[in-house]
């Protein structure tokens, strides 16, 4: 994993996808608001946005938003960005669930770009995150 102070150019215009899509965000729950992109193999981009609902158990992770899009756009996804505030001072990662299904849909290689409001960031993989993960090869 590697930390980047946010003067580093990552993919620019991913981030900015990820940030509207954020803005987007329907949270009025936890107030919590993240948006997430994916870049597929063929360079497209997908976004997602946190979806809530008033029962609770029907919420909806950014990044699983714009994972499912990948199969609904019918491409595969290589880069995934997520923008959100942080989670006790530490940047926030995607949740278990969501880097399962980027595990199953693009495998251990596809990137993980975590960036909070100010623009502090950093880069991982699906396999770094969730080195056990079960998925078909
Ligand atoms: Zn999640």
């Amino acid at each position: 994993m590697s930390d980047n102070d946010g003067s580093q150019s990552l993919d620019a215009e991913l981030i900015d996808v990820a940030r509207t899509a954020r803005e987007r965000a329907y949270a009025p729950y936890s107030k919590f608001r993240m948006g997430a992109a994916v870049r597929t193999y063929d360079d497209e981009i997908i976004p997602g946005a946190l979806v809530e609902n008033v029962s609770l158990g029907l919420a909806m992770c950014a990044e699983r938003v714009a994972l499912f899009g990948t199969v609904t756009t019918g491409h595969k996804p290589v880069r995934l960005a997520l923008v959100s505030p942080r989670t006790d001072g530490t940047l926030t990662h995607p949740c278990g669930a969501c880097l399962q299904v980027a595990l199953e849909l693009g495998g251990p290689g596809v990137e993980v770009v975590v960036v909070d409001p100010d623009g502090e960031s950093a880069t991982s993989t699906v396999g770094e995150l969730l080195p056990c993960g079960p998925h078909r090869s």
